[in-house]
């Protein structure tokens, strides 16, 4: 399928970024049955420690290469040793769905790729240092309680909308990034409304 003769556009902008982010939450394995409200909260704690998260550089080695649309990824993190990889073609793709949509104020020229940059980087931050436990508090979901002793436990997923949310705030969009996620997805599937893309497959 290509940009240009997409069937019927579905107006993904209409759900916001938060709501973005809560489908995100729904569609990862181990959420199928969680409480909506409760994966709106997550979506919100993970959104706002993305947001406020002070800037961190990406200190992993950066590779361009094509074939993401092939693999469904823009971009991925992967941690041995740590490297960022950059997909042009469907960083190039992404660009022409702004365009395609009508999106270029929220998502100006070049910030695709500067968003997948500071989106990975989140990631290498995560992986490295000790603010995962930081984000673990912030969505304080209990594992575990073994007496007075509080087991945060991993949400999956929340990693993911904190680093769409760090990406919109550095990179100054309009919109996370997970809303063009969304797009790319329909523009690969050929269906209106679908999950969001995932960036990376790898699990922590
Ligand atoms: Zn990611």
């Amino acid at each position: 399928m290509t940009v240009t003769n997409a069937p019927v556009r579905a107006d993904l902008a209409a759900t916001d970024d938060i709501g973005w982010a809560v489908r995100l939450l729904a569609a990862t394995p181990t959420h199928e049955h969680r409480d909506p409200q409760l994966l709106r909260r997550w979506a919100r704690a993970a959104d706002d420690f993305g947001a406020a998260l002070a800037p961190v550089a990406c200190e992993a080695r950066i590779v361009e290469r094509d074939g993401g649309l092939e693999l469904g990824l823009l971009a991925r993190y992967t941690s041995r040793p740590p490297t960022v990889e950059l997909y042009t073609d469907t960083i190039d793709l992404a660009e022409r769905v702004v365009d395609a949509r009508g999106w270029r104020d929220w998502y100006p020229p070049g910030s695709v790729r500067a968003a997948a940059l500071a989106h990975e980087a989140v990631h290498v931050h995560l992986h490295h240092g000790p603010a995962k436990a930081a984000l673990k508090r912030a969505l304080g979901h209990t594992a575990l309680r073994l007496g007075r002793l509080r087991v945060p436990g991993h949400v999956a997923g929340a990693e993911e909308v904190a680093a769409h949310a760090y990406a919109r705030t550095v990179c100054g969009l309009g919109r996370s990034p997970l809303l063009l996620t969304a797009a790319l997805a329909a523009e690969a599937e050929g269906t209106p409304t679908p999950p969001p893309a995932r960036d990376a497959r790898r699990e922590n």
